[in-house]
């Protein structure tokens, strides 16, 4: 998934996946989004994050406690670029 646009796409093979990861703008999900998730409505993010700016993604498509951490790397990441 985007965090910059929410787009959610399937990468053709791993490395394409770990070279959209190092660009920093895509992150890994654990599967793709449920249809009927009552929170995204299957779009696999809950809207942006007032702080960072960045797409939040939804429970379903992480796996069980793993979203958080996500949200926790990504700010990190926000806050060491953000330092002179
Ligand atoms: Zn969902």
């Amino acid at each position: 998934m985007n965090v910059e646009t929410g787009e959610i796409r399937e990468f053709v093979n791993s490395d394409a996946l770990q070279q959209a990861i190092r660009t920093g703008e895509w992150i890994k999900l654990d599967k793709m989004p449920d249809q009927r998730c009552k929170k995204c409505y299957g779009t696999g993010s809950l809207g942006k994050d007032v702080e960072t700016h960045l797409y939040i993604p939804c429970r379903c498509v992480k796996k069980k406690g793993e979203t958080d951490k996500v949200l926790d790397r990504i700010r990190e990441a926000i806050c060491q670029e953000a330092q002179p």
